[in-house]
């Protein structure tokens, strides 16, 4: 869909969207409809994109920064899914320009897609000064991915169902993260694939005891978040997407090693990934870590974050930009 010249700016909002790296990823077993239920712990990153709508002639999206090539720039967007969606609920045309600005990275496990839609969707509920409740809001979300709910929400979450019924999870001060970044993206759906196809192959797939496992609330990991404690939250990440994720690629062995052996209290692959999130003691220790893992050169790159960042949020002053 390109941008024509035609298009008329009268007033623009910009709305900050966190990425999100999964504390804990239980995934039950696949459902007959093909999805599995989770239970997760998510929490969310200063790692951001910024989503830019404005008034315009016709809806259309642009792409820059992290992995732009490969965003695809018409409907299938999902933040112009979002916008599409928001238009009808308020009954409207969806004549916007959406310009999303990407540091989260694509097909990397930390819900970047997701982040978009949910910066589309609180951009354009401003821009169009919508009296939209939040659970409205959360519904739209909830049908375009199962991890929008959470990039609105932000901070620290559990997440049930697909991810996207959420409850607040108390979590104290700040954690530092340092993450690194893939040379090649992961498929979700081919992760969740090779989930299964591992189950399947180890004595026939998953019995009763197991799921009823598979979908405990973490507990432990959830009061080591209200203490603070980095140390007591570093052992008990925890992601059963992980065995698939490096089954699919198995460089990320090398990669979680290299941070654990950099002085990172935990290594984890986030979410389907291949992104890898490194826990580590403090800002000091975080910057250490990221400064050895880019010499290692076991990623493509290396960020530092942190954690947890607010939800999606309109940008008001340049100040706060
Ligand atoms: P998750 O962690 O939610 O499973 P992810 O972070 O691994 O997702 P995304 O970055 O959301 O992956 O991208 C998944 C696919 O969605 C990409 O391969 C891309 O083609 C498509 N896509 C559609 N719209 C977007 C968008 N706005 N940003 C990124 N990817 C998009």
């Amino acid at each position: 869909m390109p941008r024509t010249s035609l298009s008329v700016v009268s007033d623009s909002i910009t709305a900050r969207a966190p990425s999100k790296v999964n504390l804990h990823l239980g995934v039950g077993p696949r459902r007959d409809d093909g999805y599995h239920d989770l239970v997760t712990v998510f929490q969310a990153l200063s790692l951001h994109d910024d989503i830019r709508v404005a008034r315009a002639n016709e809806m259309s999206v642009t792409v820059r920064g992290e992995g732009a090539g490969s965003v695809p720039t018409d409907g299938a967007n999902i933040a112009v899914r979002a916008a599409v969606a928001l238009a009808d609920w308020a009954g409207r045309t969806g004549r916007v320009s959406i310009d999303i600005d990407k540091s989260i990275p694509v097909a990397g496990g930390m819900a970047g897609g997701s982040a978009d839609a949910a910066g589309a969707l609180v951009a354009l509920a401003a821009l169009w000064k919508l009296d939209i409740g939040r659970d409205d809001l959360a519904a739209i979300a909830a049908d375009l991915g199962s991890d929008v709910p959470f990039a609105l929400h932000g901070n620290t979450a559990l997440g049930t169902g697909r991810g996207e019924r959420l409850m607040q999870v108390l979590s104290r001060g700040e954690f530092h993260w340092v993450l690194a970044l893939a040379r090649e993206g992961l498929s979700t759906p081919a992760v969740y694939r090779e989930l299964d196809r591992l189950r399947d192959s180890r004595s026939g797939g998953v019995a009763a005891d197991d799921e009823r496992d598979l979908l405990r609330r973490p507990d432990d990991l959830m009061q080591a978040l209200a203490s603070g404690d980095a140390r007591a939250v570093a052992p008990l990440l925890h992601n059963d997407l992980q065995p698939a994720a490096l089954s699919l690629q198995p460089t990320l062995r090398r990669t979680l090693r290299a941070g654990i052996d950099a002085g990172a209290l935990g290594g984890i692959v986030s979410g389907s990934g291949p992104t890898c999130a490194f826990l580590c003691a403090d800002e000091i220790s975080a910057v250490n870590v990221a400064a050895e893992l880019s010499g290692a050169g076991v990623a493509r790159s290396v960020r530092t974050a942190c954690g947890p960042a607010p939800g999606t949020r309109v940008l008001g002053t340049p100040e706060q930009a």
